[in-house]
C-alpha cells in the first residue's frame, strides 16, 4: 500500500491526539499525558522557532540579492502593506456582521443579562474617567434589587481573577509609547539582541538593509558572500523538510497534550465548558472559517484562474491543498510564528510564489497580519457588550474595528496573545476589561482556528503580490 501523504499523516495524527486525549482524561492518565506525551510537542516548537529567525534573515538577503533593482522592493512594501492593512479591515468587518446577525451575547437567560447589565453599571459607577454608552439605568430600577447581589458578586469575581491580572500586569509594565513607537521598536540597536529575543521586524530590517547594500556593492566582490548567504538559505530551508518529518507525531503530542491539559481528569469538563460559551464560540468559528475556506481561497482562484486558465474549482483546490500542512501546524501550534518556516516552504514549493515574494511577504505577515485576531476580537467585544445588554451604534462598533486592526496588528504571533490584546482595545472603548476573564475557558480552541486565518491571509497576501508581480509558476502538486 502506498504510504499516505504528509497532510493525511498529520491530519492522522491530529485525530489520534484528540482520541487519545479524551481517552487519557477518562482513564485519569492526564498526568501520563502531561509528563511523557506533551513534551514531544513543545520540543517541535521549538525546532521550528528555532528555524524560524536564521531562516527569514537568509532567505530575504538572499531574495533582495537576486532583484534587479530596489525600485521593485519599495513597491512590493507599498503593495504589501496596503493589501495586510485591506485584508484585516476586511476580517474585522466580517466580525461585526457575524456578531451582528447571529447576536451570540443575547442567548443567556433574561436573569443572567439582568445580572451582568447591573454589574456593568456598577463598574461604570466605580470607575474614573469611564462614562456609560447608553441612557439605561437598571441600577435605578427597584424591581432590580434582587438581583444585586448577584451582579456585586459576578463584578466581584471577574476583577480579582487572578489569570486576568496577571496578564493586565504583564500589559501595564510595557512602556508608555508615542505614535510613532512602531517605527523606533523596528530598528534594532544591537542586531544580536534580536536575535536573542526573536524580535521578527528587526531582524526583517537588518534583513533589507544588509540585502540592499549588497546589491549596491560591485557584483564581482559581492560574489563569495552571496554564494554564502544562498547556501545558509539552503541548509535552512532543508531544516524545515527535516523537521516536517516527524509533524505527523508531533502534531499527536502537542493535542493530545493541550486537550489533557485542558480537561484534566473528567472529559466532562469540556463539554461543560462549550456549553456556556457555545454560541460565542461556534459563530467565531463560523466566521473564521468562512474565510479560510470560502473568502480568500475564492479571491485566490479568481486571480490564479485569470492567469493561468485553470479553471475556478481547480484554482481554489490548488490553493487550498497548497498551504495545507501550514494550517495544520497553525491549528496545532496556535502561532503564526512557529508555523512560519512551513508557511514559507508550502507557498514557494506548492504554490510556485518566487523566494523573493515569499521570503519578504511572509515573515512581515506572520508579524503584523492577523486577520483572524481581528475578526475575533471584534465578535469577542460585540458578545461581551451584548451579553452585558450594551447595543452598541454604528459609529461605536466602526470604532471597533479600528481598534481590533490595531489590536490585531499589535498582537504578537504566540498562543493568545490575541486574547491580552482584548484589555487595551475594552479600554479604549470605555468597556471593563476584566470581562476577558469570561471568554478564558474557550480561547485556546479558538486561538487554534484563527491562527489558520492568520496564516491562510499571509499566504492569500503573498500569492496576490506574486501574480501581479508576474513571480508566479504554477507547480506539479502531484505529491500532496
Ligand atoms: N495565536 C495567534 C497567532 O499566532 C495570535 C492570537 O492569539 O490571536 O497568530
Amino acid at each position: 500500500m502506498k504510504k499516505p501523504s504528509l497532510p493525511v499523516q498529520i491530519i492522522m495524527g491530529l485525530i489520534l491526539g484528540i482520541l487519545w486525549a479524551l481517552l487519557s482524561s477518562s482513564m485519569g492518565w492526564s498526568d501520563f499525558t502531561i509528563d511523557w506525551i506533551a513534551p514531544f510537542g513543545t520540543i517541535f516548537i521549538n525546532l521550528l522557532k528555532l528555524i524560524a529567525i536564521p531562516l527569514v534573515l537568509f532567505s530575504i538577503i538572499a531574495g533582495i540579492g537576486n532583484l534587479s533593482d530596489t525600485a521593485t522592493l519599495g513597491r512590493m512594501g507599498v503593495k504589501t502593506l496596503a493589501l495586510y492593512i485591506g485584508s484585516t479591515i476586511l476580517a474585522a468587518a466580517m466580525g461585526m456582521f457575524i456578531a451582528n446577525t447571529f447576536n451570540p451575547g443575547k442567548q443567556a437567560s433574561e436573569e443572567q443579562l439582568k445580572i451582568n447589565r447591573l454589574a456593568y453599571e456598577l463598574w461604570v459607577n466605580d470607575s474614573e474617567g469611564v462614562e456609560y454608552f447608553d441612557d439605561v439605568r437598571l441600577l435605578n430600577d427597584p424591581n432590580m434589587a434582587s438581583y444585586l447581589t448577584d451582579a456585586q458578586s459576578a463584578l466581584a469575581e471577574q476583577q480579582s481573577n487572578e489569570e486576568l491580572n496577571a496578564k493586565m500586569s504583564v500589559l501595564k509594565n510595557k512602556k508608555e509609547t508615542g505614535p510613532l513607537q512602531f517605527f523606533v521598536d523596528m530598528v534594532p540597536s544591537n542586531i544580536f539582541l534580536s536575535f536573542n529575543d526573536s524580535l521578527m521586524l528587526q531582524v526583517i530590517f537588518f534583513a533589507i538593509f544588509f540585502g540592499i547594500v549588497m546589491v549596491m556593492l560591485p557584483n564581482a566582490q559581492m560574489q563569495p558572500v552571496a554564494a554564502v548567504i544562498n547556501g545558509f538559505s539552503d541548509i535552512f530551508i532543508k531544516m524545515v523538510d527535516v523537521v516536517m518529518k516527524g509533524a505527523p507525531f508531533f502534531v499527536f503530542a502537542l493535542l493530545a497534550g493541550k486537550l489533557a491539559e485542558m480537561a484534566g481528569d473528567e472529559p466532562g469538563r469540556l463539554v461543560e465548558i462549550f456549553k456556556a460559551l457555545g454560541a460565542y464560540t461556534g459563530y467565531t468559528i463560523l466566521g473564521l472559517l468562512i474565510m479560510i475556506l470560502l473568502l480568500y481561497p475564492a479571491v485566490i482562484a479568481f486571480l490564479v484562474h485569470r492567469k493561468t486558465n485553470m479553471g475556478y474549482w481547480k484554482s481554489w483546490g490548488y490553493f487550498m491543498r497548497g498551504i495545507r500542512p501550514a494550517q495544520l501546524l497553525a491549528f496545532s501550534t496556535s502561532s503564526t510564528a512557529a508555523t512560519l518556516p512551513v508557511t514559507m516552504d508550502c507557498v514557494r514549493d506548492n504554490l510556485g510564489v518566487d523566494e523573493e515574494i515569499g521570503s519578504f511577504v511572509l515573515p512581515v505577515g506572520a508579524t503584523i497580519n492577523m486577520d483572524g485576531t481581528a475578526l475575533y476580537q471584534t465578535v469577542a467585544v460585540i458578545f461581551m457588550a451584548q451579553f452585558h445588554m450594551i447595543d452598541l451604534s454604528l459609529g461605536q462598533q466602526a470604532t471597533i474595528i479600528l481598534m481590533a486592526t490595531l489590536g490585531s496588528i499589535g498582537a504578537a504571533s504566540v498562543p493568545s496573545a490575541g486574547m491580552i490584546m482584548l484589555i487595551p482595545i475594552l479600554e479604549s472603548v470605555g468597556l471593563n476589561p476584566a470581562w476577558i476573564a469570561i471568554i478564558f475557558p474557550v480561547d485556546r480552541i479558538i486561538d487554534m482556528v484563527r491562527t489558520v486565518l492568520n496564516l491562510t491571509g499571509d499566504a492569500s497576501v503573498s500569492t496576490i503580490i506574486a501574480l501581479s508581480e508576474d513571480k508566479f509558476k504554477v507547480v506539479d502538486q502531484e505529491e500532496l
